[in-house]
């Protein structure tokens, strides 16, 4: 066992060597429920303040202080073996350089007791944990993570005590996880290059991230939040690195921190570690970060702004609009959970008739809005429009105020505000039936408590949802809040963001100008020093850590896995003569439901269209029921109703597929024979007769995908790149990937014209998929939900006509095997791919250490450490044996590349050291055994029984698994030649990266 106690108290270090043996975890779980906590006690340091049982959550809830240093911890204790603990700490930015952001960063570079470069990423690297991370918001920063193995619990809880308690902070560390000035020859030109940096350049391509900015320093001037604490690209090299190093010094003393422990771990233990290891030491309290409140907002204010999009594309309908007033503070909570109900009430169902007024006014794309309830000390509602024209925001404002005056007036339509009083008690039911339920709580309670409530009431919404419901639906409750809220509240900011096609031009002048400000200050002296830092920085950045320093991370061995560990299978049934599949899994009185039509009849030329096609058919309405009366109905009784498209292929049979649209909804389980007629009334009599509705549907999906192209264009990239490798590749092209993009483009570009083809093509779609054979359906619920769904779901399958599937066989174009798209974004997504076993069998489960070891030790380090993106990770598919690489917003095109083809050589000379192996190998075993919720578990055993995937393969897998070897290892590497023997490249992103690298593309397109 690595030696993990710092300074074990005498008496102390056997016993918790005792607790991390995996094998006793059940004796400590008894013992601790057996441990009769007294308010007013002080155990470890810690004083008892209170302790409830909450039947909501099914756990005890206990809140200590710790009498010295005065911070707090929440322990949320049940039978839930996914541990979750987490340290956070308040920290108020004063500026937008992002210093806590880029400390979150760097905490995770090294401490004392583990002086290892990139600590996260190294126990990232093998580890059973189900969640690992770090997150800043705009007053904390949090360390959280999860595991369902009680020894890797209390080490990684060590290891993340020690990096915030004692980090290094090395100037270096500063320089790479935040900002530095990069010049790698005197004769290059110079750049700011840094993690941080890069991050928050991809992050502000999205012009969402920018509304929000201007919402929050709109409605708080002068507050915490009126700064960008993930830090603003143009204000990050303002940070020097003792103002970084004081950030740390005045914000992550204990005294300023909260704890979490969630799960069946050993509460004492719990505190004994955290104290004895870490607390102990101090001696004194010190103060407490505080949030500056800011000033009020006393009339209403209009911001405008732009963002930047490509050089000559069209700027009409792309602007962005949105209203936001402060509602009340975290601490209303009823107010808080009203309104949740009341955003979704006005702007997100298809029932609300001031969405059907703004959209009918042709305003905009879309429309939509959110009630923050605690980001903030304030909570904010926020209403947007997406696609719309600067000019139209006085109508917009004029058409809002008077339709909500007359919502008010005439009273809610009542079967609307029942339907969304269902839709989000069914969702804070489905809370139960979340993996990470700790984390889920943790971030419940951690707003309340860092704005001085206790967690109690936080963790608790049964009592206030029924006392909501009856104001609601008796007193006019809503309607109050709305007149109160939103029309007479002065507190409200306008913000207005054009498109401006010069903007990303002159937002690279400017960084040019402050770089050639600072190049110019340098003599040729300096010029060389700065070369030699940037080499001193990339050597730094490539030296492995030793193998005595990763010795000193705890780490668990092969002897902590379980062999055979459970895997969940489907049992196949009948529902008539239809196929079905059942999940006998505990949800908390939901059903899952699934109902998958096999695609395989349709032509090459409807395939762009499936997915609208589904999207249409989830929120048309019936012959019985137009769009708006089905929204209602839809969500009165179930939680969700959703659509997915999947292209499946067997195991064995690499060009054989099956593509399938999958109908999902969410139903508690006293509506499920609700759901059922409904949902057979849209399978018999789906209506596309609203026109008017289908054309606004069409532009609203455009601006949704245009969005995600600029902001998150990677699998896009990634289809493209697949597409060339299998049939299943190409069918995904066609209906989700750039083919599809530029076809909804084309549609929603010149509607007219095209509206005659589409709806002859959903009418044809209809025809071909609405059928009752080839039909699969798919249940994941409790046995007596499963039993009567047996029963009532025969009419399902009878309201469909009986005919035959016969498949379209369509023969798909080719395409360049290098090409690359440019967008407005500043960033690019580099993705390469190729067939890696053209002979499926030979893969084998060492190959999947192999993949740990690529994304997370190899990528990580060239692509994400030295290249300076966000990510770096692998698509991979056995079936086929399809393998593809995607860089995530990254600054480099043809250095991402080179690392790519690197990797023949790279891996036929790996060496590894027998440590390294084994966390591989844990690692590789972890992401095998993935920790689900009931939806998930059902939704993956569906996936495996629809591939062939049996329980056997899985088990032999994580036998391969755990015997590979080096030479296992190294004997893959042949197979990665083909990469480079005929590249197969697709990037999307910025022009002026593409374009320093243009060579390695046969094609560029504008997207
Ligand atoms: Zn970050």
């Amino acid at each position: 066992m690595p030696d993990r106690i710092a300074r074990p108290p005498a008496n102390k270090e056997n016993r918790i060597r005792g607790v991390m043996d995996g094998t006793h975890a059940g004796i400590f779980t008894e013992r601790s429920v057996m441990t009769s906590f007294a308010i007013g006690s002080t155990y470890h340091g810690f004083v008892l303040e209170r302790k409830e049982f909450l039947p909501e959550i099914h756990s005890t809830v206990f809140l200590f202080t710790h009498a010295v240093l005065g911070c707090q911890a929440l322990a949320i204790k049940n039978q839930d073996e996914n541990k979750t603990f987490c340290v956070s700490f308040m920290t108020v930015p004063e500026d937008s350089t992002g210093v806590a952001h880029i400390l979150e960063h760097s905490v995770l570079m090294g401490s004392e007791k583990y002086p290892v470069r990139d600590v996260f990423g190294e126990i990232n690297k093998g580890g059973l944990m189900t969640f690992l991370n770090a997150m800043t918001g705009s007053d904390t920063t949090w360390y959280p993570f999860a595991t369902r193995n009680l020894k890797e619990y209390f080490n990684i809880m060590d290891v993340y005590c020690d990096v915030v308690f004692n980090p290094l902070l090395l100037r270096s560390t500063f320089e790479q996880e935040g900002w530095h000035y990069h010049l790698e020859n005197e004769e290059d030109q110079l750049q700011y290059m840094g993690v941080v940096f890069n991050e928050m350049k991809g992050a502000y391509s999205d012009p969402i991230r920018s509304l929000f900015h201007h919402i929050y320093r709109g409605l708080m001037p002068q507050s915490t939040y009126a700064h960008e604490s993930g830090g603003d690209p143009r204000r990050i090299p303002d940070l020097s690195f003792e103002q970084f190093v004081e950030f740390h010094r005045g914000h992550y003393h204990p005294s300023n921190c909260t704890l979490f422990f969630y799960g069946d771990a050993p509460l004492d233990e719990e505190l004994a570690y955290v104290q004895q290891n870490f607390l102990a030491r101090y001696t004194a309290p010190a103060a407490k970060a505080r949030i500056e409140p800011g000033l009020d907002l006393r009339e209403p204010l209009c911001i405008e702004d732009t963002y930047p999009v490509q050089p000559g594309s069209p700027t009409a309908q792309k602007t962005f609009l949105a209203i936001s007033s402060t509602v009340g503070t975290v601490h209303d909570r009823k107010l808080n959970a009203a309104f949740q109900i009341i955003a979704n009430i006005l702007f997100n169902s298809d029932g609300s008739p001031l969405k059907k007024a703004i959209i009918n006014a042709y305003l905009c794309k879309d429309f939509g809005g959110l009630f923050l309830s605690n980001a903030s000390f304030k909570t904010l509602m926020i209403t947007y429009l997406v696609g719309t024209d600067p000019e139209k925001r006085d109508h917009f404002l004029a058409l809002y105020k008077a339709t909500l005056s007359r919502m008010v007036e005439e009273r809610l339509d009542k079967d609307l505000v029942l339907s969304e009083l269902n839709r989000y008690e069914f969702s804070v039911r489905e809370e139960m039936n979340k993996a990470q339920r700790g984390l889920d709580l943790i971030g419940k309670a951690l707003p309340a408590m860092k704005h001085g409530l206790t967690p109690f009431e936080a963790l608790q919404i049964d009592a206030l949802l029924a006392e909501i419901r009856k104001d609601a639906t008796e007193n006019g409750y809503f309607e109050q809040l709305i007149r109160t809220y939103l029309l007479d509240n002065p507190a409200t900011v306008t913000v207005t963001l054009a498109p401006d096609a010069e903007k990303m031009a002159q937002n690279l002048q400017e960084e040019q100008q402050r770089l050639d400000a600072f190049g110019q200050s340098l003599d040729t002296d300096g010029r060389r020093r700065l070369v030699e830092r940037t080499q001193e920085l990339i050597a730094l950045q490539s030296a492995a850590n030793t193998v005595d320093d990763l010795r000193r991370l705890p780490r668990l061995t092969l002897a902590d896995l379980d062999a055979h560990p459970p895997f969940h299978a489907v049992q196949p049934a009948l529902l008539g003569h239809t196929e079905l599949l059942i999940n006998d899994l505990e949800t908390n009185g939901i059903c899952y439901l699934d109902l998958g039509f096999d695609c395989s009849a349709l032509p090459l030329e409807l395939l762009p269209y499936l997915d609208l096609f589904a999207t249409i058919l989830t929120e048309i309405g019936t012959e019985q029921k137009d769009y708006m009366q089905f929204a209602k109905a839809i969500n009165l009784c179930t939680g969700d109703f959703s659509h997915s498209v999947q292209v499946y292929v067997r195991q064995g049979e690499p060009q054989t597929v099956r593509p399938i649209l999958w109908v999902h909804a969410k139903v508690l389980s006293a509506y499920l024979e609700q759901a059922i007629d409904l949902i057979s009334e849209v399978l018999a009599s789906v209506d596309f007769s609203d026109e008017h509705h289908i054309e606004e549907i069409i532009h609203r999906e455009f601006a949704w995908a245009e969005h995600a192209a600029q902001s998150d264009g990677y699998s896009l990239a990634l289809t493209r790149a697949f597409s060339h490798l299998s049939r299943a590749g190409q069918y995904n092209e066609q209906i989700h990937g750039i083919q599809a993009y530029l076809h909804l483009k084309g549609l929603a570009g010149n509607y007219l014209e095209h509206e005659a083809t589409l709806h002859a093509a959903l009418r044809q779609i209809r025809d071909l998929l609405l059928r009752r054979q080839g039909l699969i359906v798919t249940i994941t619920a409790e046995d007596r939900e499963i039993s009567r769904f047996q029963e009532l779901g025969a009419s399902l399958v009878n309201a469909l006509p009986d005919l035959p599937v016969v498949p379209a066989r369509p023969s798909f174009p080719t395409v360049p095997a290098t090409q690359a798209f440019t967008t407005s974004a500043e960033v690019v997504y580099n993705v390469q791919a190729c067939t890696l076993f053209p002979d499926a069998s030979r893969y084998n489960g060492s190959f999947e250490v192999l993949r740990t070891w690529l994304s997370r030790d190899y990528l990580w380090n060239t692509v994400r450490q030295m290249g300076g993106a966000y990510g770096c990770f692998i698509q991979f598919n056995h079936l086929t044996g399809n393998f593809g690489m995607i860089s995530y917003r990254d600054p480099q095109v043809r250095k991402t590349f080179e690392a790519y083809e690197a990797l023949a050589k790279v891996i036929g000379s790996l060496s590894l050291s027998d440590e390294s192996l084994q966390q591989l190998i844990v690692g590789a075993y972890g992401t095998a055994t993935p920790h689900q919720g009931p939806a998930t578990r059902g939704a993956t055993a569906r996936n495996d029984y629809l591939a062939g995937i049996t329980p056997a393969f899985r088990q032999q897998r994580i036998e391969e698994i755990i015997r590979t070897s080096v030479d296992d290892l190294r004997g893959f590497a042949p197979l990665f030649a083909q990469l480079s023997a005929k590249p197969i490249r697709a990037t999307i992103g910025g022009r002026e990266k593409i374009d320093q690298d243009r060579t390695l593309f046969e094609h560029v397109t504008e997207l």
